[in-house]
């Protein structure tokens, strides 16, 4: 261990830009056993490792696993990474490490992070390929629990339910399960296989998956909360916040998400919406999160003419991961920043030929800590556009079936519970986005896992 003195901190080998854009696969090659065992001795196995308390929304035992794979014991990390997280595979693809855990990491001060992503993609990836199990006792007790949504919050809370014996039924309304990990976030981040894969682990370990099968439309609540022990509830929070703008309805302006699961969908060979058709137009986005980086980087495997993203602060105001900003820049976005849009302009014809902004500039600090941004006068100009994209955050939908059941909300829709995960009504836990607003896939693992220990203690007190 401690080799970091000597030896650099290396990221996974990513495809050659022209190759990448044309496709949707994975653009980076994750790392061999020598390869992952020489990143992890760069650990210097901290005694007080922020990585994990301070940066790690689930605890992983970072150290504990890298010090594991360091000394090339390949299955004992594996079953220490999987022991805290129901998908680590997935996380070390999609987790901002550098606003978590190697934000935390003590040589992130000078030496380079260790990379501790791609080391916990590589680990579980190597350890699948090995043919290790994960330790699924079947169904042990005589307690069953409903799932509503299968995004990584209900898959975490399943899999922690699953592995201490008690039987789940999931209930998803679309026909592939996996929330955003299927429908919003791209392939080009993280192979869909990887979430066929963890739902194939999880019907092995005994779920019963309920497709198409919309909570609130084709069951009520009613019938969950009686035929079951408890529920949890985990929809997400995919309703596509407004620019507020005159013409927003336009068929030419896209929200993120409508626009994402379009081109997701007609992958999966569910079918396509013309509309969404982005080929040799000139693409606006719209906002700086992941989202955004998402909407520019899937537009450039469509063939747009020009990709073009407005963001209303700078880069190092961006709330997305760094690393996808560098990927959208590799493949060719063009990214604008200090730019605030205020109206959709219209041809005579009626199309969308472009947008006006203001530009911006960073004023003083606000309560949030963030520095509020000023426009700046007689600075309005037109950006050409053929199709603008919004991704500008994410609200709930309105969910009149919880409030049916007496769940208390907040004034944003998103369900009150208390620190465990329960909800105002006894037998209702809730976790991910539908509590929390829309945020990351680390933390509605983590909602998942607390909801599920929360449940086991209630569950299974007597037995
Ligand atoms: C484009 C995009 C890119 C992102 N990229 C990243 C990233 O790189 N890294 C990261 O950490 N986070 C990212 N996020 C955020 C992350 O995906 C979410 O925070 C996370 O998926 C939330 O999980 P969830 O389980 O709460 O909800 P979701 O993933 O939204 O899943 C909710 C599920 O509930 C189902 N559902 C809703 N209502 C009902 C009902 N009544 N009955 C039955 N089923 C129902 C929905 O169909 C859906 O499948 C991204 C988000 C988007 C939109
Ligand atoms: S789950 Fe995310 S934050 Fe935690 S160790 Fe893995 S990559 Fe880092």
């Amino acid at each position: 261990m401690q080799s970091f003195v000597t030896r650099e901190r290396n990221e996974p080998e990513k495809w050659e830009v022209s190759e990448r854009i044309r496709t949707f696969e994975e653009i980076y090659d994750f790392f061999n056993n020598k390869q992952v065992a020489r990143q992890a001795e760069r650990c210097v196995q901290c005694g007080d490792p922020f990585c994990s308390a301070i940066g790690c929304p689930l605890g992983n035992y970072i150290p504990r696993w890298l010090e594991a794979i360091a000394e090339k014991d390949l299955h004992k990390a594996f079953l220490l990474s999987n022991e805290s997280s129901p998908f680590p595979e997935i996380l070390g693809r999609v987790c901002p490490q550098n606003k978590l855990c190697e934000g935390a990491c003590t040589l992130d001060d000078g030496f380079g992070a260790i990379t501790i992503g791609a080391i916990e993609a590589s680990i579980t990836d190597l350890g699948f390929k090995q043919g290790y199990e994960l330790p699924f006792p079947g169904i042990t007790t005589d307690k069953k629990v409903a799932v509503i949504g299968s995004g990584p919050a209900s898959i975490s809370c399943a899999h922690f339910l699953l592995r201490a014996g008690i039987a789940v039924e999931m209930f998803e309304r679309a026909q592939t399960p996996g929330g955003l990990l299927s429908y919003g976030i791209p392939g080009f981040k993280m192979s869909k296989k990887l979430v066929e894969r963890r739902f194939e682990l999880l019907k092995k370990a005994g779920l019963s998956l309920h497709l198409g099968t919309h909570v609130g439309k084709h069951l009520s609540m009613d019938k969950l909360i009686e035929g079951f022990d408890a529920v949890f509830v985990g929809v997400g929070a995919t309703r596509g916040k407004s620019a507020r703008l005159e013409h927003e309805d336009h068929p030419q302006v896209y929200k993120a998400m409508h626009f994402l699961t379009a081109v997701q969908r007609r992958l999966y060979g569910e079918g396509w919406d013309p509309r969404f058709e982005v080929k040799g137009k000139k693409v606006v986005v719209i906002g700086g999160g992941d989202t955004a980086m998402d909407c520019l980087r899937t537009a450039i495997r469509e063939d747009a003419l020009e990709i073009t993203c407005l963001y209303r602060r700078d880069q190092a105001n961006m709330p997305g991961s760094a690393r996808e900003y560098y990927n959208a820049v590799e493949e060719g976005v063009e990214f604008l920043f200090h730019e605030s849009p205020k109206e959709f302009v219209l041809n005579d014809k009626g199309n969308l030929v472009g947008i006006d902004a203001m530009k911006t500039r960073l004023g003083d600090k606000g309560s949030d800590g963030r520095r509020r941004m000023e426009e700046i006068e007689d600075s309005l100009h037109c950006v050409q556009a053929d199709v603008v994209i919004l991704a500008l955050g994410f609200d709930t939908e309105e969910n009149r079936y919880l409030k049916e059941a007496e769940v208390d909300t907040d004034d944003w829709g998103q369900i009150k519970v208390d620190a465990c995960g329960r909800s105002s009504h006894p037998a209702i836990w809730a976790g991910g986005d539908c509590k929390r607003g829309a945020d990351l896939v680390v933390t509605a693992a983590a909602d998942g896992r607390e909801a599920a220990f929360s449940m086991m203690e209630t569950l299974l007190k007597d037995s």
